[in-house]
């Protein structure tokens, strides 16, 4: 929260530096007409409600949306015969900036200037007795406009690392690690740049390690996958429509400058700043190499893993679709079950049985997958065993009353006649309540009665659970109970801030599908993460130190180097835990500290140099789409704030032309050109291996 007195002595420099906060936030301050602002005694944004004032003559239009955290009051001033606005200190929104708002949203009398925008009321959050307005969104095209700004950015990054020739070889990494107590290795704090752990090449760590700067950070990513995966078109795989390889890009290629260990991080300790982690692969004789991290930031983005709700045999009989692994797998049981059913001596019902191919879920994954596996079976594997198709059944069980519930009615409708018309069985309002190696057990939500219904292969596809990980920091940081319940450990996210600062700990980001936004869920999509990702690098290429993550406390914070030099040691001592951090900045001013860490006004009076980054994550959706089989598709476009469905051959080519565009590497987009062509010409590949 951050003021400034009206007093006359202070008057000048303050409104200088309210016009400096304004620019930083592109704000437009000018005069204000006294006449209308006269009674005003506040004017408040609430955490980032935004304080625009725009006034020409004697009109005052006011504020439209931008990123302020802090409550911002305003006063009408005189100085130098002229009018200004200056903010004072105030908690809480008065019946006065009802008004004022209310007024700015309409011209003024006489005036022919369009009125300005005023931003609708967020919902409120409240952490630890703070009350903190969420952002007003911006409108759709202007957060467009502000991502392509930031992308023209990356490039300029990624450029200059193309162009850098030298790649650390194993030295390196031999030199940034030494032999640690009880033969772990760990990392040397003497390393000349902060270091930055990001654990996972996910869709969410992926996006960040391409975009982060490794000419300031020492980037060390661990993660059990070397390679980030194109999640969405996965279920292509299973079939062979697409060759796995052609969606996957090795870490190592996505940022040759990032220090890359195949290995899972166990646990992190937020107070030492420092993780745990054990190789995922090992020695013939079972050694398995052991890692402590200590870092200056870490980003948890591990995702999560497919949820099985206590269902009991979906563990041990069932397939997902999370990995690379799975759909290999899958792709050879399919195979196999064909195989079987063409032995001679196999009776009707067993044929019957390993050919029906059921999956449970009605999301898009489960959905696709469906679809998929119907084009597979009724389009190539109907040439190579047509006496086989009588026996065929793909079904797909869903709780719900329909499928793919997050979009509109007439695409859910749409997707559910194209498989009634392409031969997929849909069973809605059904639980699957356990899995035997035969069967699969089913009961109407509105019956007892359990159904026992013979099947082949299961995929189960009915959503996502906590990873350990995330569950035993979520338990163990005391600020985030308020946030997650006790009793649904599997459901555990970290909450995270509007900076994606996990609530409560020191230097911890956490984004994608690990993460929960506060006052702002998102959904758990590669989209979301994609963005936070992205979305962290820059904010840390900009020089920013996370501090203590929460509602109530201050944004990320940069100090400018032209601040005097000061004693940080008596900082720390007043208060321990965002001291540490702000104080890795070279040159810090004891005010402008305590401001900070305080969150309080007093460190606008401070010589200028300290900035928060005022910039909290923001969604641009682009809408959401899903292969439903038979070529075709649905898509719901979402731009400028509107949304526009599709459906059918259409939507397929939409589908089709997204996915080759946001494939991470020219290579991809090649490869998987090459094998749409190869599976329409020659057909999918049946042989098994
Ligand atoms: C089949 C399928 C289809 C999908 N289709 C779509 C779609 O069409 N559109 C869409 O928007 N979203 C889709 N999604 C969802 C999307 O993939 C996820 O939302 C996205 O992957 C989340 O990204 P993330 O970075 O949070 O996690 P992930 O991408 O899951 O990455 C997690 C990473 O963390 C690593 N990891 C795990 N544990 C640890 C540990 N202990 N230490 C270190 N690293 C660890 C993992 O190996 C992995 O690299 C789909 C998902 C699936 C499975």
């Amino acid at each position: 929260m951050f003021s400034l007195n009206s007093t006359p002595h202070c008057l000048k420099s303050s409104i200088w530096r309210l016009s400096v906060a304004f620019r930083q936030h592109k704000l437009v301050s000018g005069f204000a007409d006294l006449r209308r602002l006269s009674t005003l005694s506040s004017f408040t944004t609430m955490h980032a409600t935004a304080l625009q004032h725009t006034a020409r003559g004697q009109q005052a239009t006011a504020c439209s949306r931008t990123r302020v955290r802090a409550t911002i009051p305003a006063r009408i001033c005189h100085c130098q015969g002229r009018q200004r606005l200056v903010v004072v200190a105030t908690a809480t929104p008065t019946k006065e900036d009802a008004t004022l708002k209310a007024d700015s949203a309409a011209p003024a009398k006489g005036s022919s200037a369009a009125p300005t925008a005023v931003p609708v009321p967020q919902p409120v959050i409240e952490d630890e007795g703070i009350e903190l307005a969420w952002p007003a969104p911006r409108p759709w095209a202007e957060v467009l406009l502000s991502k392509v700004a930031d992308t023209v950015d990356d490039l300029g990054v990624i450029a200059r690392r193309t162009f850098n020739d030298n790649v650390p070889g194993i030295e390196a990494i031999d030199r940034l690690f030494r032999a640690g107590k009880g033969g772990k290795l760990q990392l040397k704090k003497e390393t000349q740049k902060p270091v930055v752990l990001v654990l996972g090449t996910g869709w969410g760590a992926h996006s960040l390690v391409k975009v982060i700067d490794v000419e300031q950070f020492e980037v060390v990513v661990v993660s059990p996958r070397n390679h980030f995966l194109f999640t969405p078109m996965l279920p292509s795989t299973a079939v062979g429509t697409v060759e796995f390889r052609s969606l996957l890009e090795p870490i190592r290629t996505s940022n040759p400058f990032a220090t890359y260990l195949e290995a899972s991080c166990e646990k992190i300790d937020p107070d030492t700043k420092v993780a745990y982690c054990t190789a995922a692969v090992a020695f013939e004789d079972g050694r398995r190499p052991q890692f402590e991290i200590e870092y200056d930031m870490v980003v948890v983005a591990v995702g999560e893993q497919p949820a099985t709700f206590g269902v009991p045999g979906v563990a041990d009989y069932c397939y997902f679709m999370k990995e690379v692994s799975d759909t290999v797998e899958l792709r050879k049981k399919i195979q196999e079950a064909f195989e079987l059913a063409a032995l001679p001596g196999t009776s009707e019902e067993d044929r019957r049985r390993v050919l029906h191919f059921v999956v449970v879920g009605g999301g898009p994954t489960g959905v696709e997958f469906a679809g998929t596996l119907n084009d597979f079976v009724r389009v190539d594997l109907a040439k190579k065993y047509p006496e086989l198709m009588p026996f065929v059944t793909v079904s797909l069980y869903q709780s719900a009353q329909s499928i793919l519930t997050q979009f509109s009615g007439s695409l859910q409708q749409r997707a559910i006649q194209n498989f009634k018309a392409s031969g997929v069985q849909v069973v809605l309002g059904v639980q699957v309540t356990g899995v035997e190696r035969d069967f699969i057990k089913i009961k109407p939500k509105d019956s007892e009665e359990v159904q026992d219904v013979p099947y082949g292969l299961c995929v189960w596809s009915t959503g996502n659970a906590a990873r350990p990980l995330v569950r035993d920091l979520v338990a163990g940081l005391p600020r985030q109970g308020k946030y997650s319940n006790p009793a649904r450990p599997a459901a555990a996210k970290l909450a995270v801030d509007p900076y994606l600062r996990v609530v409560g700990a020191r230097d911890m980001i956490a984004l994608g599908d690990c993460s929960m936004m506060l006052g702002n869920r998102l959904p758990a999509t590669a989209q979301v993460a994609g963005q936070q990702g992205a979305y962290v690098a820059r904010m840390v290429n900009r020089g920013y130190s996370m501090g203590l993550g929460g509602m109530d406390t201050a944004p990320p914070v940069r100090v400018d180097p032209a601040l005097g030099e000061v004693d940080t040691e008596g900082l720390r001592k007043l208060h321990p835990v965002d001291a540490a951090a702000i104080s890795q900045q070279p040159k810090l001013t004891e005010m402008d500290l305590q401001a900070v860490l305080n969150n309080d006004s007093t460190y606008l009076r401070t010589p200028a140099g300290v900035s928060y980054y005022r910039k909290p994550f923001e969604f641009l959706s682009l809408g959401i789409m899903a292969y439903v089989g038979n070529d075709k598709a649905l898509t719901q476009v979402e731009a400028f704030d509107t949304s526009l469905n599709v459906y059918g051959s259409l939507a397929f080519l939409l589908w089709r032309s997204v996915y080759i565009t946001k494939q991470v590497s020219f290579r991809n987009r090649v490869l998987i050109l090459f094998d749409w062509m190869k599976a329409r010409v020659f057909g999918r590949d049946l042989s098994q291996f």
